[in-house]
């Protein structure tokens, strides 16, 4: 069964509303003969405006974040339902930014999935390891164990609503990224992991995306790759240029 390649942007803490509606309209007649899902997390303030500006194209607006409560005494923060009530599609949960500077853990992270699964939000789950869990060997169980405390409970039905984004921490932000067979390798072992817990059904529909440096440099040879379903841009979403140079990857060289 064909995966159809998702080209997602985290555009993290960057970007106004006027910015983001800007990127947006100049992005969308680059699309037209897209042959990829493009979809765009951006910050809270700009999710409303940037789904309105991206009402006709084939754009899915989503959030870096949100809160595993329905609603509640929790200031600063969003829920599920209200993501959604703004235009949201989906939502990054568990990226390695969560993770390492607000120190959350896989538990917290499991709690925010069944929430967004259960409000109708697709979850991002952002999994990977350190570069010394993987010089220690242990980036596979690293990352299981991440896929397993994040799911524990979750019925395949809800799991084929998932995207796993596999992000190795090395790689994030730094310029260094997986190589082509690194990335394919953990994306083979993930969907081996999804057929363990739920069904090679689920595993083949299972969107796998990869995550840490990708440019218009490197994307074609990782989104070349059976097993990547796609990518989850950070930097390189940034500038209109590169990200579009992604969305047409296959017009890249192929280096
Ligand atoms: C990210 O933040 O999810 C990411 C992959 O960032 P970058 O592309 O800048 O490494």
């Amino acid at each position: 069964m064909a995966r159809r390649k998702i080209i997602a942007g985290n555009w993290k803490m960057y970007k106004n509303i006027e910015e983001a509606v800007a990127f947006i309209k100049a992005l969308i007649p680059s699309l037209t003969d897209a042959e990829v899902d493009v979809w765009l997390a951006v910050p809270f303030t700009a999710i409303a405006p940037s789904k309105e500006a991206a009402k006709d194209a084939n754009i899915t607006i989503g959030a870096q974040n949100m809160h595993d409560a329905a609603e509640g005494a929790f200031t600063g923060e969003v829920a599920a339902t209200m993501l959604l009530d703004a235009g949201a599609k989906f939502v990054i949960l568990g990226h390695s930014e969560r993770r390492q500077i607000f120190g959350e853990d896989n538990a917290f992270i499991h709690k925010k999935v069944v929430r967004a699964l259960k409000d109708g939000l697709r979850p991002v789950l952002c999994v990977g390891e350190t570069e010394s869990e993987r010089d220690a060997g242990k980036a596979e169980e690293v990352v299981k164990e991440q896929i397993q405390q994040a799911l524990e409970g979750i019925l395949a039905e809800e799991a084929a609503n998932v995207v796993i984004a596999y992000e190795p921490l090395w790689a994030i932000g730094t310029g260094k990224n997986a190589t082509p067979a690194e990335a394919e390798q953990m994306h083979q072992t993930i969907r081996r992991i999804f057929e363990e817990f739920y069904s090679s059904e689920v595993a083949q529909a299972t969107p796998i995306i990869y995550g840490g440096s990708v440019k218009s440099t490197n994307a074609r040879s990782l989104l070349e790759q059976e097993n990547i379903d796609g990518v989850l841009v950070g930097g390189a979403s940034l500038s209109l240029d590169s990200f579009v140079e992604i969305v047409h990857y296959k017009r890249l060289a192929n280096v």
